[in-house]
């Protein structure tokens, strides 16, 4: 008997990077423990991990979950990329967060991460007629009907496979510009949100596929007056969950010194085209925090002022940032603070 394990990487491709994939047969049957599946080898020379000369690089499993797409005992395997000498390649952004949330795990940081995406269908996003442009914004954000929503089969399907893989999924909706949408995994920890994240990306890539249709995580995918595309990055601590001194204690610490550009410049690339203060962004060079205020940096939800505890939202990070580095700087910077 044999299984197909999907062995999945991220890549290093410039400004951002991508997700690679290649297909092991194994014998036997699948074990459910990661740390039983062998590590495996690839051409760092073709995803610009390595000069030819010197080109294998290491393909290390950290996280596995079931196959949806192919099912049965198939399984999808990521993995943290290393040197032959098994020295974290420089584009293991997990490896640096490892010490990270090890670090601050006594304080239960958790973390819920909206993405937003955009169906193409060849040149221009899903819904967008030949050579123009559909109506304005307003009627498209959580819409309903033939006119309004474009690509919701293809959603209904990356929601079930996600479900399927046993992936923190926690809800789908239309965004306010015509094939954008979002789904949001989580609140889980900091690791587990981003390796979950990465394979439900990978998995919306791998089912658009099937329809023809590509998805994008560009931050501003059409220039002008439509919305971008980010990843709201929600987060609270034990302490932040159970008293608002937390909440704003950890919204202050985001404020503080160099922190604002620190952590805006590893957002994800583009970051300025598309936080300039309009469509729902705070410019990205003011840092910002307010109650219900979606034209700030961070947001404290209505809900956590009432409640006087609860979690905040960061509004900056780009669909395309990388969840493991987000997750790193919040932990760092917030937790931190809380520390003191
Ligand atoms: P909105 O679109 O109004 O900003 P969403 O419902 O899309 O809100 O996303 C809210 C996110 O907040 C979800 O991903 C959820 O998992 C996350 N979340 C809820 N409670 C917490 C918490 N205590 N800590 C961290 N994240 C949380
Ligand atoms: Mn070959
Ligand atoms: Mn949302
Ligand atoms: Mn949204
Ligand atoms: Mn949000």
């Amino acid at each position: 008997m044999t299984f197909k394990a999907e062995y999945i990487w991220i890549d290093g491709t410039e400004p951002t990077a991508k997700l690679r994939s290649k297909t092991k047969i194994m014998p036997g049957s699948p074990s459910s423990d990661v740390a039983e599946l062998p590590i495996w080898g690839f051409d760092g020379s073709s995803t610009n991990q390595a000069e030819g000369h010197a080109s294998d690089r290491v393909l290390k499993p950290v996280f596995t979950c079931p196959d949806p797409i192919r099912g049965g005992d198939d399984i999808l395997v990521l993995c943290e990329v290393f040197h032959i000498d098994m020295t974290p390649h420089e584009t293991n952004t997990r490896a640096e967060l490892r010490p990270v949330a090890e670090q601050f795990a006594g304080q239960e940081p958790i973390f819920g991460i909206e993405q937003e995406y955009t169906f193409f269908d060849g040149h221009r996003p899903l819904g967008f007629p030949e050579g123009g442009f559909p109506a304005a914004q307003g009627g498209y954000y959580c819409g309903v009907g033939a006119d309004e929503i474009f690509g919701r089969e293809i959603v209904e399907k990356h929601l079930d496979n996600c479900l399927k893989a046993g992936l923190a999924i926690s809800g789908i909706n239309a965004e306010v510009m015509p094939g954008q949408w979002e789904f949001q995994v989580g609140p889980v920890s900091p690791l587990e949100v981003s390796d979950h994240l990465w394979i439900a990306r990978w998995l919306l890539y791998r089912t658009a596929e099937d329809f023809n249709v590509s998805a994008t995580l560009d931050p501003k995918p059409v220039k002008g007056d439509w919305n971008g595309a980010g990843a709201h990055t929600n987060f609270s601590t034990k302490a932040m969950r159970e008293g608002y001194e937390a909440i704003i204690t950890a919204a202050e610490s985001l404020g503080e010194g160099s922190k604002p550009m620190d952590h805006v410049k590893n957002y994800g690339a583009g970051i300025d085209d598309r936080l300039t203060g309009l469509h729902e962004t705070a410019p990205w060079n003011e840092y910002s925090y307010g109650v219900s205020n979606r034209g700030a940096s961070v947001r404290i939800p209505w809900q956590v002022e009432q409640d006087q505890k609860g979690y905040i939202e960061d509004r900056r990070p780009n669909a395309n940032v990388d969840p493991y580095v987000v997750t790193r700087l919040i932990v760092d910077t917030c937790c931190t603070a809380l520390e003191k």
